[in-house]
């Protein structure tokens, strides 16, 4: 019988397992129901103005053509003189780091470019969402190992830790990648020096390849410091770094990050990404060039974050939340469990459904980090908002 030419084939899912993913689905449900939302990880106050007026005048200097498909020259120098500035470790900007739209697309094309059909690849949950689509995309393993918890005697998590045992048997023959994320989302974790020695010695002698996640590189506070894969040389030498200027200068909206890895592994990466989106908007690069030159921009982040999360944090502690440690990142993770209402008996995704629709304020289940429903009782608030958002949120949770 012939098929209805008016009727679309049959379509198996690339992705069967996946949906919208939480940042969405989360931020309609903020807009639905008007409340605040601290959940999708994104600023609500603008950018400097004087990074608008670098792209401004970048598009009125005419530089609104195709730029070099790695990214405009004046900006992977800078790039360049960035990470050897602050973590000591020389890329060649030529042939060594590449521009891409955004931190997410920057993660999927170095799987592309590095995993393949019997490839492993290992992650560390709670990881972000798109990085198990983008191994199955390449046809490679998602490996997953979980954070170690640290639990009070009810069970409710305090803290986390690298889970090494758990990474150690992780590691064969058939691992390609392993993906680490410091500062860490959601927990806000961040990697030490003695971390990045153990994880350079437990693969030194394989073949396995390690793309770390430093989006949130110059939010850490208290006594912590950024420990970028790019400061250990044995790392660096099998490591695609993955950083964002959306993070950095409150410009999520521009998708425009980087890559930077040594050259064998970039040539690979720039063969995927110039069939993806082979470059990424001219103006918009040479503002951030431009802004890139005053250090101070960067610099002042942990300071100018850190006051946002204290006052985020001493509001918090007039509520039954119980705070976990928030040493970087622009999150705040709290456990919601011991709140005197039912709905704290609720699982994290319909917790956070609740507190949108009926409180106000959004959050993101820390469920949704990982692939099987682990429940901790555990979500996620983001607070690089203004002080005025921070506060009306606050009120919202203090009624609880
Ligand atoms: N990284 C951001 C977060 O964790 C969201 C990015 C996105 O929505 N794709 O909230």
């Amino acid at each position: 019988m012939d098929q209805n030419p008016l009727l679309t084939p049959a379509f198996p899912s690339r992705l069967p397992e996946v949906g919208t993913t939480v940042f969405t689905v989360m931020s309609a449900l903020a807009a639905k129901h008007q409340a605040i939302n601290l959940g999708q990880g994104f600023p609500d106050f603008p950018c400097d103005r004087e990074l608008i007026d670098d792209v401004n005048g970048a598009m009125l200097a005419d530089h609104n053509q195709y730029p070099p498909m790695a990214g405009v020259t004046e900006l992977r120098h800078g790039v360049a003189q960035k990470i050897a500035a602050l973590y000591g470790h020389d890329y060649d900007p030529e042939t060594e780091i590449t521009i891409t739209a955004g931190g997410t697309q920057g993660i999927m094309t170095a799987i592309l470019s590095c995993v393949g059909p019997g490839d492993e690849v290992v992650i560390i949950e709670p990881a972000y969402d798109s990085y198990r689509p983008s191994i199955n995309l390449a046809g490679g393993k998602t490996i997953a190992i979980s954070l170690l918890a640290n639990r009070n005697d009810r069970g409710q998590v305090l803290s986390y830790d690298i889970p090494w045992d758990a990474l150690e048997n992780a590691i064969n023959p058939k691992t390609r990648l392993i993906l680490i994320n410091t500062p860490h989302n959601p927990t806000g974790m961040v990697w030490q020096a003695s971390d990045l020695e153990r994880l350079a010695l437990l693969i030194k002698n394989t073949k396995a390849l390690v793309l770390s996640d430093e989006v949130y590189e110059h939010m850490v506070y208290d006594k912590h410091t950024h420990h970028s894969i790019a400061s250990h040389p044995a790392l660096a030498a099998r490591s695609f770094l993955i950083s964002s200027f959306g993070k950095t200068y409150h410009v999520t909206g521009w998708k425009v990050g980087y890559v930077a890895a040594p050259m064998a592994m970039m040539k690979e990466f720039r063969k995927v990404h110039q069939f993806n989106v082979f470059t990424v908007n001219t103006p918009m690069q040479y503002g951030l060039a431009k802004y890139l030159q005053n250090a101070d921009h960067y610099l002042s982040l942990p300071s100018f974050y850190q006051s946002k999360r204290d006052y985020f944090q001493s509001g918090l502690q007039a509520t039954g939340f119980k705070l976990l440690p928030a040493p970087a990142t622009y999150f705040q993770c709290v456990n919601y469990t011991d709140l005197n209402i039912p709905q704290s008996k609720l699982c994290e995704a319909e917790f956070c459904t609740w507190l949108t629709s009926e409180i106000g304020v959004a959050a993101i289940p820390v469920s949704a980090f990982y692939a099987s429903p682990i429940e901790s009782g555990v979500i996620r608030f983001c607070f690089a908002k203004k002080e005025q958002t921070l506060s009306d949120a606050l009120v919202r949770l203090q009624s609880l």
